[in-house]
């Protein structure tokens, strides 16, 4: 019986190597839902190749388009979130592939987690956000979560069941295209500068994030989250050559770590073959062609980003979701030339500072803070 995947976002990076995935292993996978936003062109094409059940597109015009240009095949195509929500219930799946960007993707992971339905989760924001949440319908549905992110997918290799003799998860940042550069001349940062990561290939935003260690940042809070872990065992260690995916500390002095090249393939068949392990055709990591693997502490004075994420997080309730709001807004501006590279930090603390969190809160409060933190973002008073 091939395993059914309804993969949500399959336009974006992470879905259309979730598709390179399934096509190295077509006998064992079969796509039965896409789910597409503004690139109506590729959503075609995929629906064409795939043939799923379901096809949901959630920007109207692209709908409009899509569905003209599917209506000979015995494809559905669906339009909105309601109906993307609702199709989780009605279409056969057995692993929902979470690969929207940011706020976006948090309804539909926590309907397939309400569902039973167990999720390989790339949306980092659906934890960092409502990781209370998630946790709640897991223990309640019995779903699983099987990490995508590289630096989880790798500390989920690493960890031992028992947990036994834990001592700290150890994890790496490249640093990003600003390692090096001095503190005076980030100000300075375009985004076409920005959007070039010297290791991976990504959505935009999450590009952006890995400039500023935001990324990093989110992934401290998904870590914590993830796998249970005090903010004071999270370690982030910058590792600029991304061979080391990230490590796991034990008492007895152990480290161990994953290594592979930096390629999302990897960690994203891992959470589609979890739990067995799979050959495929793509490339491998030959040690003897790494130079050197080099470790350094993250300067936060620097990238202030990192700082603010641990700070929202050992705070907790609705703390990280103002973070992420406001993080997004403030990357947004930063993509249209509208706030300069070093305040996107100070737009997210300036929101931070003005938040008092909630500490009951149902997902419809918890996404009206996210609204309101997103207003609050679009008032700061920025220099460009
Ligand atoms: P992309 O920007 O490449 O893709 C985003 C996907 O989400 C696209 O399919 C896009 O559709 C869809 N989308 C965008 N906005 C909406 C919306 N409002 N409603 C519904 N769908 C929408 O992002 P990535 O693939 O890089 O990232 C996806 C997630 O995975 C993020 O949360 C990111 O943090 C995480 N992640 C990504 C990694 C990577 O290597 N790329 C690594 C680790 C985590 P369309 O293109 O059709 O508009
Ligand atoms: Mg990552």
């Amino acid at each position: 019986m091939k395993k059914k995947i309804a993969l949500l976002g399959s336009t974006g990076s992470i879905g259309t190597q979730t598709l390179e995935v399934i096509d190295e292993f077509s006998d064992d996978f079969q796509v039965s839902l896409l789910s597409g936003h503004k690139n109506g062109e590729l959503l075609k094409k995929q629906a064409i190749k795939y043939n799923p059940a379901v096809v949901v597109v959630t920007d109207q015009e692209t709908f409009i388009n899509v569905e003209k240009d599917l209506s000979g095949l015995d494809i559905k195509v669906l339009y909105g979130e309601e109906d993307l929500l609702n199709s989780l219930s009605t279409i056969e799946m057995d692993l929902v592939v979470g690969g929207i960007s940011g706020a976006a993707g948090i309804k539909p992971i926590l309907k397939a987690l309400e569902l039973g339905i167990d999720v390989a989760l790339a949306n980092k924001e659906t934890i960092v956000v409502a990781g209370d949440l998630v946790r709640k319908l897991q223990s309640k549905y019995g779903s699983q979560l099987i990490p995508v992110d590289s630096e989880h997918s790798a500390i989920f290799q690493c960890l031992d069941p028992q947990r036994t003799a834990l001592d700290k998860i150890i994890l790496t940042a490249s640093g990003g295209p600003f390692r090096n550069l001095p503190i005076d001349d980030l100000k300075n940062v375009t985004p076409e500068r920005a959007l070039k990561h010297p290791n991976w290939e990504m959505g935009k935003k999450i590009t952006i994030d890995s400039a500023t260690l935001m990324n990093k940042g989110l992934e401290v809070i998904e870590a914590h989250f993830l796998f249970d872990v005090g903010y004071e065992d999270i370690q982030v260690v910058i590792h600029p050559q991304s061979i080391i995916h990230s490590m796991v500390q034990y008492g007895d002095g152990s480290i161990l770590a994953q290594l592979g090249l930096p390629d999302m393939r990897i960690p994203i068949q891992y959470a589609l073959t979890y739990p067995i392990r799979m050959h495929n055709s793509f490339e491998k990591l030959d040690l003897t062609k790494v130079p050197s693997l080099e470790f350094f502490s993250p300067d936060t004075d620097k990238f202030p980003c990192l700082k603010l994420a641990y700070e929202a997080g050992r705070t907790g309730y609705t703390m990280p979701a103002v973070l992420n709001a406001a993080n997004e807004v403030a990357v947004d501006l930063f993509l249209k030339g509208k706030l300069l590279f070093t305040e996107i930090a100070n737009l997210v603390q300036w929101v931070l500072e003005q938040h008092i969190p909630l500490k009951e809160y149902n997902l419809e409060e918890l996404l009206a803070v996210d609204s309101w933190a997103r207003e609050v973002s679009r008032q700061y008073k920025y220099q460009r």
